[in-house]
């Protein structure tokens, strides 16, 4: 598997899947989430709600994941993981570790080649950057699939520079 990281918007990119970090609620938010649902258009939502009535009554659980259309963007799928809250007292890196390993198991069902993820919990649930993209690429590595190409998509030069120091 290419792990490639770049500079850039995720909605703006060309992969077969993007990863949206949602919360449990799967109904929309701030951030990334907030982005996906403005430029995907009303059927990314849609299906969000169809998927709360059929089998997430109480929501996504953290450090799981689950596709949905990708409405008007370029990728064919939006993978919603819901990322942990950062905890200075509770070590929760099993589960930022596992919205990675979820997410492309998920691609691997639905036959996504190549897949692009944000830095899940480094926004509003305030994971620090360097410790998320230590986490997040030692699961992209360990991670068991075949999609062959994950594309980490940073949103700023700070961002970029964390992922770039632990790959
Ligand atoms: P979380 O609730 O998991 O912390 P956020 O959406 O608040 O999720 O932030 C996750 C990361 O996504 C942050 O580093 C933020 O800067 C980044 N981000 C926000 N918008 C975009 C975007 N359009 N493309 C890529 N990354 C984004």
């Amino acid at each position: 598997m290419r792990i490639s990281l770049v500079l850039g918007d995720i909605t703006q990119q060309q992969v077969d899947a993007i990863v949206n970090a949602a919360n449990s609620s799967l109904l929309g938010g701030g951030g990334v989430d907030g982005a996906i649902h403005r430029k995907g258009g009303p059927a990314i939502l849609e299906e969000c709600r169809k998927l709360r009535a059929s089998h997430y009554g109480k929501g996504l659980a953290t450090g799981q994941a689950v596709a949905t259309t990708a409405g008007n963007l370029p990728a064919r799928w939006v993978i919603h993981t819901v990322g942990p809250v950062y905890s200075a007292t509770d070590d929760r890196s099993e589960l930022l570790a596992s919205c990675h390993h979820q997410s492309l198991r998920i691609a691997d069902e639905l036959g996504a080649q190549t897949v692009a993820f944000p830095a899940i919990s480094t926004g509003i649930y305030g994971w620090p950057m360097a410790s998320a993209a230590e986490i997040a690429l030692q699961a992209v590595r360990s991670a068991s699939t075949r999609v062959a190409e994950v594309r980490f998509v940073l949103f700023d030069r700070e961002a970029l520079s964390a992922f770039e120091s632990q790959n």
